[in-house]
């Protein structure tokens, strides 16, 4: 049996890994987008590095769009199996996949508009809505806990990973030589104490895993103090100084953590009588998703729901779908806030948003999430005068912050807490992947130091053979 892996590696995006078995059989884990900087996504995302005739099947960790986002290219390029996946994360998907498609054409009409001013040939999208749509069609849903067998070589079964609602661990058992062979496949591990979501269950005894390392050198805030710093920035830029707030933030996940804690504030009376704009097509459908799923939201958000029942809406919170209202958005004088996609700052609304607001000084950019080396968030955390959107230089007037305190990622100490189910003595490997090299490198370290041993840090296309 042999791993390669096929991206994510040294790096934090376009998570793939590929199984092949004795008998020749393809498991591809996750086939997600790179969402570094424009000019590399592109190459890396055009060109998967295998044959998607050859894949037999696929198993999905999550719905975030560096998991999930290539699947409709891989359906387009010849896969003809089934896409396994927990039930959320088939729902997410059939609107994260749109949207993502929707961010893919627009783009391509804006780059176009400005090609044909200099005389260059269209260019076309990764993937259309349509591709999008048929790769729905492939999707299979496997709840948590049931052993599903693939074929006469694989079973697997899914564990909460905590990470996002519906984010899996997959747990796989694989006959080889007359001998099972048990691999994990962390996808993204959330943290013990989620503001939405449960924590991470423990997962079966593995023989190798391939654990993710975001946050490998890394202790976060704690989760509590996010709303106090939040209500802080919201008092100065939109109060003292009557500016707009931008909030990239994912449309899953992330919005819904942000909006809870300013519904929180709102019930407590904090928060001052300013609109609040949600303006992300995608992030109504999510939210609508997470409410069907209420199950599985930890005990302090059900308790709060008894005395709010939606705990992602208030007065003055305003969900935009329309392209025209967010445009409108530009006109509005008055002071708010704008919650909006992506996270990364490298495509959807907020580009447009930043596009606007980046050159005035009253307005304030908070950064809540994850932001990839290269990407213009990563640039504009690092205080550059001057950054380039949509071809464009800008100066940068706009007052740059951000919160550590929202992740939906463990940090270095949650990560060995979380792995610490297993009796080190039977694990035989573990490989590293979704995480920026130095930081796998000071990962590996601090694993050693908790008794763990035989961890590699693979290269892309690098393949290992699991006896
Ligand atoms: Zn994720």
């Amino acid at each position: 049996m042999i791993l390669t892996f096929k991206g994510a590696a040294k790096t934090v995006t376009g998570s793939k890994h590929i199984i092949t078995t004795q008998q020749g059989k393809k498991i591809l884990l996750d086939c997600g987008l790179y969402q570094n900087s424009a000019k590399d996504n592109d190459e890396l995302n055009s060109h998967l590095g295998f044959n998607p005739a050859e894949i037999d099947a696929v198993i999905l960790s999550h719905a975030h769009i560096d998991h999930s986002g290539n699947l409709p290219l891989l359906v387009k390029l010849g896969f003809t199996g089934k896409i396994f996946a927990t039930p959320a994360t088939r729902d997410l998907c059939e609107v994260m996949l749109m949207d993502s498609a929707h961010i893919h054409e627009n783009d391509m009409v804006f780059l176009n508009k400005r090609r044909a001013k200099m005389g260059k040939p269209p260019l076309k999208p990764l993937y259309t809505t349509k591709d999008a749509g048929k790769c729905m069609k492939h999707f299979y849903t496997v709840p948590y806990h049931n052993e599903f067998v693939i074929n006469d070589e694989v079973s697997f079964n899914f564990t909460d990973a905590g990470h996002i609602l519906g984010s899996a661990v997959v747990n796989l058992a694989i006959k080889d030589l007359n001998k099972i062979i048990h691999v994990c496949f962390t996808g993204d591990i959330g943290r013990p104490h989620d503001l939405i979501i449960k924590a991470p269950e423990k997962f079966r005894q593995a023989d190798y895993i391939i654990c993710e390392s975001t946050y490998g050198n890394r202790l976060h805030d704690d989760a509590a103090m996010a709303a106090e710093k939040l209500l802080q920035v919201v008092l100065e830029t939109c109060v003292e100084k009557k500016g707009k707030l931008l909030i990239p933030a994912f449309s899953l996940g992330r919005t819904q953590e942000v909006v809870y804690t300013l519904d929180r504030l709102k019930t407590q009376g904090l928060l001052p009588a300013i609109k609040v704009f949600v303006d992300s097509p995608l992030s109504m459908n999510a939210t609508d998703i997470m409410r069907k799923y209420s199950d599985s939201f930890n005990e302090e958000i059900q308790k709060y729901m008894e005395i709010d029942d939606d705990p992602f809406g208030f007065k003055n919170l305003i969900y935009i779908q329309d392209a025209e209202e967010s445009k409108a958005l530009n006109e509005l004088k008055e002071p708010c806030i704008i919650i909006s996609a992506s996270g990364m700052m490298e495509a959807g609304r907020i580009k447009h948003h930043l596009h606007n607001n980046i050159g005035k000084e009253n307005c304030t950019l908070l950064v809540v999430g994850f932001v990839p080396p290269n990407s213009l968030g990563h640039r504009l955390l690092r205080g550059d005068k001057q950054v380039r959107i949509f071809g464009e230089v800008h100066d940068v007037k706009m007052q740059i912050k951000a919160i550590n305190s929202y992740s939906a990622h463990a940090d270095y100490t949650e990560i060995i807490d979380f792995l610490s189910c297993q009796n080190k003595a039977e694990l035989k490997k573990i490989f590293l992947v979704h995480g920026n090299e130095d930081v796998m490198f000071d990962f590996k370290t601090k694993l050693i130091e908790s008794g763990f041993s035989n961890i590699e840090i693979p290269d892309l296309n690098d393949y290992y053979e699991l006896h």
